[in-house]
């Protein structure tokens, strides 16, 4: 028998990334996205690395929405027309490329899309953006943005959303104070995307698309916050809500 949950629950795509763990390989993320995703209505949906791009339509295809998640590995500088910066950490282009494959086919699938850090990272760059290869080298008077042994929920800096963006609605603040666990960021902005949301220091924390269409870019990791800061979850309310609409 066919219950409300399963027929309003829109899926949401979630992506992970390849680890190796006694020679083998493991398609892999935090629990925390799936929780998230879940809480707030959606049903989470894992998707492997596939070196096969064009299965990417196929995702699409079944998905209601897409949320491009975190990981240790920097966007490879190559794919913004950079060479590498000596604080680049490890790449691995077979991720860039399949999540640039499933961006462009969530896109045009019209797919809301939210990035949480390196998946903020890859939507701008897969828009034709850039990235600071290091942070703490190339911004001048930079924060602090990636402190050792510090637990993931804690709030660390604060940022300044823009007004009349999508995130300034869902926390209905200017100021508020987010964790943080990177050392690259947006540096150009692709196209047809505006900031949302600022570091103290310049550093551009949140993106959304200009047009009406839900692509958001957070910086942070909400993920991690919404157990301990409950508002949290409105981004990934938000996210399934447009992907119920
Ligand atoms: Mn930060």
């Amino acid at each position: 028998m066919e219950t409300e949950n399963q027929v309003q629950r829109p899926v949401i795509g979630i992506s992970t990334f390849n680890t190796l763990l006694n020679e083998r390989t493991y398609s892999k993320i935090s629990h925390y996205y799936a929780q998230c995703i879940r809480r707030t209505g959606g049903l989470p949906f894992l998707i492997p690395i596939h070196r096969d791009t064009g299965l990417a339509l196929d995702y699409a295809a079944r998905l209601d929405g897409l949320l491009l998640t975190g990981g240790a590995e920097d966007v490879s500088p190559l794919f913004y027309g950079e060479e590498p910066h000596p604080s680049l950490n490890n790449i691995s282009p077979p991720r860039d490329a399949w999540e640039f494959s499933l961006i462009n086919a969530a896109l045009d699938g019209g797919l809301p899309i939210l990035g949480i850090c390196r998946g903020a990272q890859v939507l701008n760059v897969a828009l034709g953006g850039s990235l600071y290869q290091s942070v703490k080298d190339q911004v001048e008077n930079a924060l602090g943005h990636g402190p050792k042994k510090t637990q993931a929920h804690h709030l660390f800096h604060t940022v300044r959303l823009e007004r009349g963006s999508r995130l300034h609605g869902m926390f209905g603040s200017e100021k508020i104070a987010v964790n943080s666990f990177h050392h690259q960021a947006v540096k150009r902005l692709a196209k047809g995307c505006k900031a949302a949301a600022f570091a103290s220091d310049g550093v551009i924390e949140a993106f959304e698309a200009e047009n009406k269409r839900f692509v958001i870019g957070v910086q942070w990791h909400p993920e991690a916050l919404c157990r301990e800061h409950g508002e949290f979850l409105k981004i990934f309310e938000s996210l399934v809500q447009a992907a119920r609409d």
